[in-house]
């Protein structure tokens, strides 16, 4: 059986999208809801200049990334993958956030092959390094760039990734999709033969 690389973002794709909006709320004084994080640069939805959340991420980055919670069966059908394929966790966290996203792994006993901390959200080359047969994704404009090339993407539902999709980008809703796609690949020996 064919062993795939498998290429996951941790943020809103492991993650739950939205676990940071709380404390985002608390620093800012807004009352942002989910449904109105229609852009990933959520800087504009909360009406703060680009600085500001970045001095709130300096702040309280490492804190949000631990308290972050797991998406529903995520655990279950990466250990279920980890079997059989190669998981590599490829993130646009910057380095300085290895040790917390390690640990945060290791208490949700998530296995896997390697992390790569970006800190940009150019993910074409790591995925191209590490022949991703697939990623695991939530933000639009990653899926696009992989899928333009030709690394076929399974795109995490959000309401800020709600746009028209390229043939090779799958929106899916949940983390036992992510597993049906990836056993059917292998099945049929083909991704394309997978959709
Ligand atoms: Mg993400």
């Amino acid at each position: 059986m064919k062993r795939l690389n498998i290429g996951i973002d941790i943020d809103g794709t492991l993650t739950e999208p939205f676990y940071w909006l709380r404390r985002a709320n608390d620093y800012f004084g807004t009352s942002v809801s989910e449904n109105e994080i229609v852009d990933y640069d959520y800087h504009q939805p909360l009406g703060v200049s680009r600085q500001e959340s970045d001095r709130f991420y300096d702040q309280y980055g490492e804190l949000l990334h631990w308290e972050a919670k797991v998406r529903p069966g995520a655990q279950l059908v990466i250990r279920r993958l980890f079997k059989q394929h190669n998981i590599h966790f490829i993130t646009a966290r910057t380095e300085a956030m290895r040790q917390v996203s390690l640990e945060w792994l290791k208490q949700y006993d998530i296995p896997n092959d390697s992390l790569t901390l970006l800190g940009s959200t150019e993910k074409v080359a790591t995925a191209k390094r590490l022949r991703c047969d697939w990623f695991i994704e939530d933000r639009y404009e990653n899926a696009v760039a992989l899928a333009a090339s030709n690394v076929p993407v399974l795109l995490i539902d959000c309401s800020y990734n709600r746009k028209p999709l390229p043939d090779n980008v799958i929106r899916i809703n949940s983390w036992s999709q992510v597993e049906s796609y990836i056993d059917t690949t292998v099945s049929m020996g083909n991704w394309e033969l997978a959709l």
